[in-house]
């Protein structure tokens, strides 16, 4: 049995392959010409079980970026908890709620529900799953930012 660090450090390649995957993909079915396929945003509010809303292709293509990590790093338990981690961050970032005191808070640049938020109602940009730095890096967050920033100033001025 590997030390739980390492299982540890391989769940989180998982991740980061997954995201990564994810990113470039989910942008690319943003195209016009591939866009028809991407029904996952038909409802502009996301909610739990439609997080599982999608067309057979999305579901191979976007699906492909989980099976990569399992297939180059997972045993059977980085195995159990790669898959576990991975549908409660499904579930969460499609819960349309920001929960504080969650624990995948605690995962370094998680992105959460806000950031996925976003896109359903942008359509533009918050290409990444798990992370924020695929869109940071490429500036395909500037428009979330410039949001953000907006909403706080309105928060202010109504306290
Ligand atoms: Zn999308
Ligand atoms: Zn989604």
């Amino acid at each position: 049995m590997p030390r739980w660090y390492l299982q540890l450090a391989r769940c989180f390649g998982c991740a980061v392959i997954e995201d990564t995957w994810h990113y470039f993909l989910h942008r690319l079915l943003h195209h016009k010409i591939y866009i028809y396929i991407h029904i996952h945003h038909e409802f502009q509010a996301p909610f739990g079980m439609e997080a599982e809303y999608a067309h057979p292709l999305e579901t191979l293509i976007l699906g492909t970026g989980s099976l990569i990590g399992i297939v180059r790093l997972c045993d059977h338990v980085v195995l159990w908890a790669w898959v576990t981690i991975r549908f409660l961050e499904t579930i969460d970032v499609h819960s349309g709620y920001d929960i504080p005191l969650s624990p995948l808070n605690l995962i370094p640049f998680y992105a959460g529900p806000p950031y996925h938020n976003f896109h359903y109602m942008n359509f533009i940009g918050n290409y990444a799953s798990t992370f924020t730095w695929w869109d940071r890096i490429l500036g395909t967050d500037s428009q979330f930012i410039a949001y953000t920033e907006k909403m706080k100033k309105i928060e202010k001025k109504t306290e």
